[in-house]
């Protein structure tokens, strides 16, 4: 009704158009990479709209906010319907749009202006928490340092699974602290009640807490949202999958999935809920869709290469047929270490953008972790070559803006005892211990007076918990505290940054940094993204969240940059060329992988690598670890390459005398 016409049964094929047009109820499409699942998902939204169902009634659950941007910008597309008037987003967004709605139910009982901890943070209130119940924890060396305890915690919400499972289960090693978790995860839970903040797994568990324990949220839900459709569904973990179910008592579920690339179950994901999902929902119908439109068939079948040198009986029941034609074979190219990798690289891709006329924004450069990519993102800055980079030490990861941000947080929700930590140990002779005292005697006097917490840090007896070496910077400080309070009251986040930066902080940044001015430009470049929002909560959250996602490093021009991330955030994303760097054994599979015997996940990682690729595929290791120790290492490479028939690729020495 009122939308333009689609012609359905030609722009998919078959197996596609009978998904997409299933009646409404459960539909589980279980399919290969490239196959079109997140394209089925996408005219599944345009076929319902055609049925007449309103936008606003269908709820789009992605692996990242922007995936889900792009497909609700093709229904756009297709039908002319606005984005905004869907939900879509990951698990945690949706979770903190439904947090922000209902927080104040009295199942949760949340403060609508929460804030939410980022992992650092989550993990450093855990340590003071911990160490505030048993001061000697972590001085004990066989005890889990801060982030595997976090990890511990994490897993168990995760995977809705007790604290002793878990260990069982995960962490043997910790069996001995077992009991003393409970103890640790309640004091932990408690004390983020106190300081009205949230960490990621919250926004997950309070999420489906408020389903579960208010009736009249999840009746809300239940009649909002009529249709739910979830991609990657592989990769959800229990929590997920319940929440999943918890918001559709109704049934009307498509999730689409590929068992193989099930690449999360470090944390907590669980391709068994891909095979329940047919018991959970009665009379759902299974969809599989076998031809590729991805990728040549060369590709391909390296790929299918990849998953049928897996150990015997766990073969997944899954052969792409290529829709595309021959090609050339993907590359195997070695060289002699990470400087001439990239080197090889560049050489290649000015040959493709110039010569050929790839767009660089169509060519990957993929890693399986971060520190394998340092040297081809130094030779490509001094090279010259633009690249836009999704991992690595990301815009809002910086320390000046996290520090920014943190004293926004702080005065947003002065509760939020981490956001002051990283404030007040800014400050001159003041670490962790003695930004505690103050707070702790500004709590006392904001509550006792019923005072302003930002007023109170003025007075004489919290001033007299400041250490001498602070005193001659605290008025400043404090006023500045104070004038970014006003601002955020008054004027727009944009304004408020604006005033956070030229207050104290600037002052500050001049002194701690050399480079402060290229810090400040950045800082500037956070105002002009404040810019962006209306509303200071919205901006926070945002930043929070974009934090596990990509950065907003190349607000220039994204299409005139190469791509360059790990293969975990390019999932179900493709491009025209890729190359996988480090194919080396201890780099990809990682070293830790091989020394604990279970690289299986690693191959099926190493299988969504290399199905990103739509036309050429190029497979790079370097034979000698110059980083790795004194000397060198020699590398072997991958064995997932080794396993490999040698028909399925082209070897490529490169020696520099030569090069391409
Ligand atoms: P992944 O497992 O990597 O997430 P996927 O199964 O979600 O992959 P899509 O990304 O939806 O696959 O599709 C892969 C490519 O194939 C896309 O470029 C898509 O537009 C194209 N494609 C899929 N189905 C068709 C079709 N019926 N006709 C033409 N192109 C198609
Ligand atoms: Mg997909």
């Amino acid at each position: 009704p009122g939308f333009p016409p689609i012609d359905f049964k030609a722009e998919l094929n078959e197996e596609q158009f009978n998904a997409v047009t299933a009646p409404p109820g459960p539909v589980l499409v279980l399919a290969g990479a490239g196959s079109g699942k997140t394209r089925t998902l996408t005219y599944r939204v345009a076929w319902l709209l055609h049925q007449g169902i309103p936008p606003g009634e269908i709820m789009l659950l992605t692996f990242t906010n922007k995936a889900s941007k792009e497909m609700l910008h093709r229904v756009h597309d297709l039908t002319g319907a606005e984005a905004n008037r869907f939900w879509g987003g990951t698990f945690h967004s949706l979770g903190n749009r439904a947090l922000r709605m209902f927080g104040d139910s009295p199942a949760l009982k949340l403060p609508r202006n929460f804030t939410i901890l980022d992992a650092d943070e989550s993990e450093s209130l855990l340590k003071r928490v911990v160490e505030a119940e048993h001061k000697s924890f972590f001085k004990d060396k066989t005890n889990p340092r801060p982030g595997p305890l976090f990890s511990v915690l994490s897993m168990s919400r995760n995977t809705q699974k007790s604290l002793a499972q878990t260990v069982e289960d995960h962490y043997p090693q910790y069996s001995d602290i077992a009991v003393s978790l409970p103890t640790f995860a309640k004091a932990y839970e408690a004390t983020k009640r106190e300081q009205n903040v949230v960490d990621y797994d919250d926004l997950l568990e309070l999420w489906l807490k408020l389903l579960q324990e208010d009736p009249k949220v999840a009746d809300y839900f239940a009649q909002r949202f009529r249709h739910l459709l979830v991609d990657e569904y592989q990769d959800t973990n229990t929590i997920q999958s319940q929440i999943v179910d918890a918001l559709a008592p109704h049934h009307r579920i498509m999730a689409v999935g590929d068992d193989a690339q099930c690449i999360y179950s470090w944390r907590g994901a669980n391709f068994e809920n891909i095979m329940t999902f047919l018991e959970r929902h009665p009379g759902a119908q299974l969809h599989r869709i076998e031809t590729n439109y991805r990728s040549t068939p060369q590709i391909l079948n390296l790929a299918n290469g990849v998953l049928l040198a897996q150990p015997a009986g766990r073969h997944f029941d899954k052969e792409l047929r290529a829709h595309r034609a021959n090609s050339q074979k993907p590359y195997v190219v070695q060289t002699m270490d990470d400087r001439e990798q990239a080197e090889f690289l560049i050489k290649r891709i000015r040959a493709l953008v110039e010569d050929e006329g790839v767009s660089p924004h169509e060519i990957a450069v993929l890693y399986r972790s971060h520190f394998v990519a340092l040297e081809t993102q130094l030779a490509f800055s001094r090279a010259g070559v633009p690249y836009h980079i999704t991992s690595g030490v990301k815009f809002f990861e910086r320390a000046h803006v996290r520090d920014l941000v943190a004293i926004l947080r702080f005065v947003y929700n002065p509760t939020d005892e981490s956001a002051w930590q990283r404030c007040a140990c800014l400050l001159p002779k003041i670490g962790e211990k003695g930004a505690s005292k103050i707070y702790h005697a500004a709590l006392d006097h904001a509550r006792l007076m019923q005072q302003d917490f930002v007023d109170a840090l003025t007075t004489d007896d919290v001033k007299s918990k400041v250490p001498k070496g602070a005193r001659d910077e605290w008025p400043s400080f404090c006023a500045s505290l104070k004038q970014t309070a006003d601002a955020m009251r008054d004027e727009s986040p944009q304004i408020t940054v604006e005033v956070a930066i030229d207050g104290w902080y600037g002052d500050y940044l001049k002194g701690a940094f050399a480079d402060y001015i290229d810090r400040l430009d950045e800082l500037g470049a956070l105002a002009g993204f404040a810019a962006r929002y209306t509303e200071m909560q919205d901006l926070l959250a945002q930043i929070v969240l974009l934090n596990g996602e990509t950065s907003d490093r190349s607000v220039d021009s994204e299409q005139d940059a190469i791509r360059l991330t790990t293969v975990h955030q390019a999932k179900g994303l493709e491009y025209d060329v890729v190359f996988v760097i480090g194919c080396a054994d201890g780099q990809f599979p990682t070293r830790r992988s091989i020394e604990a015997g279970d690289v299986e996940e690693e191959r099926r990682l190493f299988y969504v690598a290399v199905t990103r690729a739509k036309n050429e595929l190029y497979l790079c290791y370097p034979k000698v670890a110059t980083k790795a120790g004194p000397g060198g290492m020699l590398l072997s490479p991958s064995r997932f390459l080794q396993e490999l028939p040698p028909d399925l690729y082209e070897g490529l020495r490169i020696k520099r005398a030569y090069g391409w």
